[in-house]
């Protein structure tokens, strides 16, 4: 049988030869295909302005800067992400303040978010684990009542929505990623919503060393931009993924449903929220019952690969990491975090699978457990 990989992008041969064109046209980097992917973009985002970057992470940087937030700042965010949402505040010069997750969402728990501001803190960085939105009405109301900047990393977000809107098409700020494991992909990519022209104008300036062009011919530089602009190969990608946008999620959901009819809930595993409204499934996570098995999780991964099936591990809790034990944290600082980032693991789920790859995903889960019972 063949090997099931935990995601594998869908990329058609429309996109295909489109790329083989652009490679053809002697215009590779940011050019014709980036503008149009923007426009097609902003569209999908109800009109609010988009520039496209080489990563989300690149599109938080950016973000952070364009939020004001700098050194002796705080950002409060959640401790159970990729580990680029807290990095990317420590490289700003500010404090990454970790507030626990909700053991039932796996997102930063709204109620413990007020405690943890500070005169310091600037802005809210949360992360839609797995594509399930954090409750924006709530999310927004403590941003509010608090004159606080929202940054949302939303990099696992594209074609999930709140309240029937699609997220990045309201609030403030919003990174989305574009990378190869993500929902749509340019390869390695990203995007920043942003609020209104003056904001976008020194987006665009941050985005490629803060470089101005003149009427004139000439140039000038008043900001010390970075490096961030995607190529027009990568935009080529996007612009083919973007239609079929809406066909992956449904076909996420519906192999999500599948998990919750066929999941074995005799082996103790603990499955991820049921939700279908808002949620575009880009990952499907349980949380293995390991106090009750003779192997940890690397055992687990390893006698799923030899059946042929892949597993990741998304993510560690970042806290536990030496460069944030560095700052302070310590185990049993956030237990819901460390629980859940310890015990979880991501089951494959990505829209060309087929119904007969979750039952045997299932099946394949089942058996390792029941194995491997103390
Ligand atoms: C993927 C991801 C990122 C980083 O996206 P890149 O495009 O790889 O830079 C940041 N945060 C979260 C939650 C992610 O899942």
């Amino acid at each position: 049988m063949d090997y099931l990989p935990f995601t594998r992008p869908s990329i058609d041969e429309e996109t295909i030869a489109g790329v083989a064109e652009v490679l053809r046209s002697g215009w590779i980097t940011s050019g014709p295909c980036a503008r149009q992917l923007e426009q097609e973009l902003s569209q999908y985002f109800g009109g609010r302005p988009v520039r496209v970057m080489s990563s989300a992470t690149g599109a938080l940087e950016v973000a952070l800067a364009l939020a004001g937030v700098q050194a002796g700042d705080e950002v409060i965010t959640t401790p159970l992400s990729w580990v680029a949402t807290a990095n990317v505040i420590l490289r700003a010069g500010a404090r990454p303040v970790f507030v626990d997750v909700d053991a039932l969402t796996r997102n930063i728990d709204l109620e413990r978010i007020e405690s943890a501001i500070t005169a310091r803190t600037r802005a809210l960085l949360p992360v839609d684990m797995a594509g399930l939105p954090v409750d924006r009405d709530r999310l927004y109301d403590i941003a509010g009542r608090h004159g606080l900047r929202v940054i949302e990393d939303a990099a696992q977000s594209m074609g999930a929505s709140w309240r029937g809107k699609r997220i990045g098409s309201f609030g403030d700020l919003a990174a989305i990623s574009f990378h190869a494991n993500k929902n749509i992909t340019t390869a390695e990519g990203g995007c920043l919503v942003l609020n209104n022209a003056a904001e976008t104008d020194l987006c665009t300036r941050l985005r490629l060393q803060g470089v101005v062009r003149l009427p004139d011919g000439g140039q000038e530089v008043e900001v010390a931009g970075g490096k961030h602009n995607l190529t027009d190969v990568a935009a080529r990608i996007g612009l083919g993924q973007l239609k079929h946008l809406e066909a992956f999620t449904a076909r996420r959901r519906v192999l999500a449903q599948r998990y919750f009819e066929r999941f074995d809930t005799d082996t103790g595993c603990e499955l991820p929220l049921a939700e279908y409204a808002n949620c575009n499934w880009h990952m499907f996570q349980v949380l293995l019952p390991l106090a009750r098995l003779r192997i940890d999780r690397g055992g687990f991964i390893e006698a799923m690969h030899q059946r042929g099936i892949g597993v990741g591990v998304h993510y560690p809790a970042m806290h536990l990491f030496g460069l944030y034990r560095k700052l302070g944290y310590n185990p049993g600082d956030f237990p819901q975090a460390e629980r859940i980032g310890s015990t979880t693991v991501t089951l494959p789920l990505f829209p060309a699978m087929v119904d007969a790859d979750v039952e045997r995903v299932c099946t394949a889960v089942a058996e390792v457990i029941r194995e491997n019972n103390k």
